[in-house]
């Protein structure tokens, strides 16, 4: 691939277009979310940072989407776009995916914000691209799921597979189980896809066990990382460090592409983890370390769930962003009062004063030793038993 050499570092996929992605006001997904994250960001310079461009989206081709999705689903989703109709056998119509006008284009835009992205990266155009519109990992080939309707993420690691990358890293620190993505290239080994969930025992989608490692040509490049309820900063953190750093070093990806989902907060209100802002910083900080480390800087970062949409989701993308611009926004920074006095006027309820909340941002490391009376350590283990020595590595050691 073309080593890059931008003047463009880092593209921000952004425009107010990509609100339109919106399952009406009493869905938890609102989209506001995205319009109080780029307010941030902007008040606090990370969007005027040298090499940051911020580019639009528009709705991706069909022939575009079909390389994740079956063409009669894509059809589907425009007829109900157009006429509002249900179509429950695909998904469309449900709680979690209403039908609203407008939704083939909607969902479609964010792919192709994905997609080109990935283009640029593939090209050497750009370094670093976020998409906080994407990350809809939960979408099917041939169905809409978990307030996901086209899959961006898949769509956007098979295009860099045609563009010549030879291997993709995929790693999803969303609450959620990434099973899109995962099913999407079981068994492919060219992708390896790392989801570090809440367990499915609690949580939707109910799947990503650890014992789930990949099909019979590609054992061992789908990983799972099954956490129990209230699982919080210090052993979450250890989980991801302790998994990602060994499996992207040793998988030496083209390009990792990363799902950044900050529904694990405490104050999320579907999920039942309890990582801060500072310990999800810490893991988009880590990830971005390792794409400058394994894959010469090829880091695609993507949004995902997050339903604190004021007093979480904000802070956790703009810091996001701003590890992605190389301007890097301290945890202890304030919160720019133009921001809060928007947001309080928005909600109604005060807004934090700090861009961290005091968690946690190092976790012992695993050849240190493990706990075995820790729950989270012996679902580590687990899952580094299950999956380590398809890649030469030690389940204790590495
Ligand atoms: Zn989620
Ligand atoms: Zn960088």
């Amino acid at each position: 691939m073309v080593p890059p050499a931008p003047a463009v570092r880092t593209r921000f996929v952004w425009s107010e277009a990509l609100l339109g992605y919106d399952f009406g006001p009493t869905h938890p997904m609102n989209p506001i979310r995205l319009d109080l994250t780029f307010r941030l960001a902007r008040d606090l310079g990370v969007l005027d940072a040298p090499g940051v461009e911020v580019v639009g989206a528009e709705p991706a081709d069909d022939e575009v989407l079909v390389t994740a999705h079956d063409a009669d689903y894509v059809a589907a989703v425009r007829r109900a776009s157009t006429t509002g109709e249900p179509d429950l056998d695909r998904g469309l119509g449900t709680d979690d995916d209403p039908v609203f006008p407008g939704m083939h284009e909607a969902s479609a835009r964010i792919v192709d914000g994905s997609v080109r992205a990935a283009d640029a990266l593939c090209a050497g155009e750009i370094e670093h691209a976020v998409n906080i519109a994407g990350g809809m990992h939960h979408a099917m080939a041939d169905r809409a799921s978990g307030f996901c309707v086209y899959n961006d993420a898949v769509v956007a690691i098979r295009r860099a597979l045609d563009r010549g990358a030879e291997r993709v890293a995929y790693v999803d620190v969303d609450a959620h189980h990434g099973d899109g993505v995962e099913k999407a290239f079981w068994d492919d080994p060219r992708v390896l896809t790392i989801s570090i969930h809440e367990s499915g025992h609690t949580l939707f989608p109910g799947t990503g066990h650890p014992t789930d490692v990949g099909g019979p040509h590609a054992r061992g490049t789908v990983v799972n990382v099954a956490l129990p309820a209230h699982t919080s900063d210090v052993p979450w953190l250890r989980a991801v460090t302790t998994l990602v750093g060994p499996l992207l070093r040793a998988f030496r990806p083209d390009l990792v592409v990363s799902q950044h989902g900050c529904d694990a907060h405490g104050l999320d209100p579907l999920t039942n983890l309890a990582v801060s802002i500072d310990t999800q910083r810490a893991a988009a900080e880590l990830v971005h370390d390792l794409a400058h480390e394994v894959a010469g800087g090829r880091w695609l970062a993507l949004g995902g769930g997050g339903y604190a949409v004021a007093q979480v989701v904000p802070r956790v993308w703009t810091h996001l962003l701003a590890i992605a611009a190389h301007v890097p926004v301290p945890r202890d920074a304030p919160v720019p009062e133009p921001w809060r006095e928007h947001a309080a006027a928005v909600f109604g309820f005060p807004l934090p004063e700090r861009m961290g909340d005091g968690g946690a941002v190092a976790a012992r490391p695993w050849a240190e030793g493990y706990d075995p009376a820790d729950d989270v350590d012996r679902v580590v283990l687990a899952t580094r038993r299950a999956v380590f020595p398809w890649h030469g590595l030690d389940e204790l050691y590495d």
